[in-house]
């Protein structure tokens, strides 16, 4: 039996929703992790802070006292965000990073940004008081293809921003393809990007294996092998610009398996277990805790979280559980279908 402790992990990217689905999925996410960003793509989306402290005290409702879990809070840019009123936000804490999707990209975006010069003042504003802008990737333009819109947004939106707001912090959010770990290895310090456990553990087969499995899509979307074998390397290579963000966006299975199933992945569950096996198979358990715990929150300023968790492997795999129960309906738990053998317990 092996046993390994590290530094609590934070998920630098999560999806809690509202209602129902928070009271079950929140759990989940807290177990293992000391903090979180929390994504704004509610309906209607987190527009001032606000919302975001609304948002919050129902995340803080579900969470016990004993847990120092924090969640941090984001606002969902608009073209009619106004500087002031972020700045102030941000100021008083009530908000911690803007969340910029390209209008239509992905759930509950279509409140997005369409043009990216109209939100530059904001940006700039953003850059000036250190506030960190974090990225969904991907052109919207529907003559791109589905599985170029990363690589196209970075050579066209990414790139401009950077060039032109050098000292904005960026977090380019699930990256998912070789030139996006390529373009972070190039770019500034103040460019770095999360990557999900999903991406790293399966391409784009698994949608299509003998069959459509609508619980593998997600967006950005699975892409080839040699591109997952891309991030791996670059999760696993210590590089500090590299960390965890599970993109765990939680439907319900009736939302999921329907004519036009809802893209996201459910992963809270058994993100660290899959993550511990993907570096043992890489004989980089030793980067696990830099990737999760370490290289986040030094990129976002933040302490350390004090606490460590214990992982274990067994001499078996572990049995995952298929599903999260959310009053009369469920949510898939993601299962890449390879034998895990780590086990997560805290300390
Ligand atoms: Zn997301």
């Amino acid at each position: 039996m092996k046993i390994i402790e590290i530094i609590k992990p934070d998920d630098f990217h999560v999806h809690f929703r509202d209602g129902n689905i928070l009271m079950a999925v929140v759990p989940e996410t807290i177990r293992h992790f000391g903090r979180a960003i929390v994504m704004p793509n509610l309906i209607p989306p987190i527009l001032n802070g606000f919302d975001a402290k609304r948002y919050k005290d129902e995340i803080l409702d579900v969470i016990p006292k004993s847990n120092k879990f924090k969640p941090l809070m984001t606002l969902y840019l608009t073209e009619n965000t106004r500087t002031d009123e972020l700045e102030e936000a941000y100021q008083q804490e009530m908000i911690f990073a803007a969340k910029l999707y390209p209008a239509g990209a992905t759930t509950n975006s279509e409140f997005g940004v369409g043009d990216i010069s109209k939100i530059m003042p904001v940006l700039e504003k953003m850059s000036d008081i250190g506030m960190p802008l974090l990225i969904h990737g991907e052109v919207i333009d529907k003559e791109i293809d589905v599985f170029d819109r990363e690589k196209k947004f970075i050579d066209t939106v990414l790139d401009f921003i950077c060039s032109e707001l050098p000292n904005l912090k960026i977090t380019l959010e699930h990256i998912t393809t070789k030139e996006a770990t390529t373009y972070l290895q190039d770019s500034s310090i103040n460019v770095s990007a999360t990557i999900t456990p999903h991406h790293l553990a399966l391409n784009r087969n698994a949608i299509f294996n003998g069959g459509i499995s609508p619980h593998y899509y997600c967006l950005p979307i699975l892409k080839r092998e040699v591109h997952r074998k891309a991030l791996v390397r670059a999760a696993t290579s210590g590089n500090p610009k590299f960390f965890l963000g599970t993109d765990t966006a939680p439907h319900l299975k009736s939302d999921k398996e329907s004519e036009c199933g809802c893209a996201g992945i459910f992963n809270a569950t058994y993100c660290m277990s899959i993550l511990a096996q993907l570096f043992d198979n890489e004989n980089s358990l030793s980067q696990l805790e830099n990737f999760t715990s370490i290289n986040g929150a030094k990129h976002y300023n933040l302490k350390l979280n004090k606490e460590k968790i214990k992982l274990t492997k067994s001499e078996t795999p572990i049995t995952f559980e298929k599903t999260l129960k959310v009053n009369k309906d469920h949510i898939n738990i993601f299962n890449p279908n390879f034998d895990v053998y780590w086990k997560v317990s805290t300390s």
